[in-house]
């Protein structure tokens, strides 16, 4: 019998995060073990409850989101983003500028799908939040990392993003707080990064989902507010500020010279239609979601639980010898490096296979986030303090002795 194969353009698509090591992870669980997991930013399951006034939208509404809406999404929603954008410093966006997804997921792969052609590149950091890359990849295009300088708290080198544009590249993305590394951008790097777009004709693919996810000093500017003549799409959703990732729901935003890329938007349209809708019953959550209590902010101001879970975790890693972790200034994770000198990893899968066969704790492996070495892993700091504590002893303990 023939063997039945993937498409080739699957080819290149790779998503690590839930790849070959969350398959053993869950080999183990029908064993019988019980698995730390650390390997996904998904707020719920770790007592982080979406606001009660969202989920009550829900069912409330339940009974009249029967039938699809319109394929760009319900009106008072769009209304709602519009409003946050002004809030944002966003310029001239209307409601029609608006799509509403089945969380960002769906519009990064939509964005992508609609723009790029064969010879077609875009810059993606690295590391990166893969999905980026995967979406690039599955559109034919061709994903270009540039760096993110881990001795400058991971801010983008400029430098390198300069040195990698060719007449080729039609983007840039922006992943800001960043996941994985928990980078907050100043105003001041993503001004030069504006500059870049401008002189270069790019647009810029802002991923803010973690907007609102800031600790300490750090404050967040939207790429989009720090100018009207570069176009610009902002993604954003209820996954993570509003914990409610399994609602599916988030937005893209287009700013800037709309009338230069009507085409691009023709087939942002077209694609929108195409999908028909998103899933109706959580987009009645957004407007309450952006216009009410702000409950997150409980979370991250000192005291508060993700604020200290970050600290503990922060200070427990890089007590570990031969462990170093810049303190993430945003967002849900940490990307401690481990000392090549110390611990020369080869292969970084392995390493987390090792660790969860070993010690029954699950992260991802730097290379996953398209990261050039390995010498890294992403945690996230969702676990409650003792769970956390128990995770991270169980990776020093792993470490202690571990060669590859
Ligand atoms: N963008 C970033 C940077 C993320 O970290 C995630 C999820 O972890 C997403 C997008 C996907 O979000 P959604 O749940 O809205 O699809």
């Amino acid at each position: 019998m023939p063997v039945i194969r993937k498409s080739n353009k699957l080819i290149n698509v790779c998503y690590d995060i839930r790849g070959p090591v969350l398959q053993e992870a869950k080999r183990l669980e029908e064993e019988g073990n019980r698995i730390l997991k650390l390997n996904i930013g998904n707020p719920a399951p770790w007592g982080f409850e979406a606001p009660e006034e969202i989920v009550q939208d829900v069912i409330r509404n339940l009974p009249a989101s029967q039938g699809y809406c319109d394929s760009k999404g319900l009106f008072a929603a769009c209304k709602a983003i519009m409003q946050e954008c002004q809030k944002k410093n966003i310029p001239n966006v209307t409601v029609e500028d608006i799509y509403i997804g089945n969380g960002v997921s769906e519009l990064i792969v939509m964005a992508m799908q609609g723009l790029l052609n064969d010879t077609d590149e875009m810059l993606i950091p690295a590391p990166d939040y893969p999905l980026w890359t995967a979406a690039v990849s599955l559109a034919g295009g061709n994903p270009v990392h540039y760096v993110c300088d881990e001795a400058s708290g991971w801010a983008p080198d400029i430098e390198d993003m300069r040195s990698k544009i060719t007449e080729h590249t039609r983007g840039i993305v922006v992943i800001n707080p960043n996941n994985p590394t928990g980078a907050v951008y100043p105003k001041a790097v993503l001004e030069q990064i504006m500059d870049l777009a401008r002189e270069h004709n790019l647009i810029v693919f802002a991923d803010e989902i973690y907007d609102k996810i800031i600790y300490d000093e750090a404050e967040h500017t939207s790429m989009a507010s720090l100018a009207d003549d570069v176009l610009c799409l902002t993604f954003n959703g209820l996954s993570k500020t509003y914990r409610a990732a399994g609602f599916r729901s988030g937005w893209v935003v287009v700013s800037g010279p709309k009338h230069r890329a009507r085409d691009y938007i023709d087939g942002l349209d077209m694609l929108s239609n195409m999908r028909l809708c998103a899933n109706v019953p959580s987009q009645h959550a957004i407007q309450t979601a952006l216009g009410g209590y702000q409950s997150i902010n409980e979370l991250i101001i000192p005291e508060g639980r993700l604020y200290e879970q970050r600290n503990l975790a922060w200070k427990m890693l890089n007590e570990i010898p031969g462990v170093s972790c810049v303190k993430p200034k945003g967002a849900l994770y940490l990307f401690p490096k481990l000392d090549p000198t110390v611990y020369p990893i080869k292969n970084d899968e392995k390493m987390a296979l090792d660790l969860l066969q070993q010690q029954k704790v699950l992260i991802v492996q730097g290379s996953g986030f398209n990261m050039p070495d390995t010498q890294h892993f992403r945690i996230v700091f969702l676990p409650r303090i003792d769970e956390l504590e128990d995770a991270i002893s169980r990776i020093a303990t792993f470490l202690r002795t571990y060669q590859q």
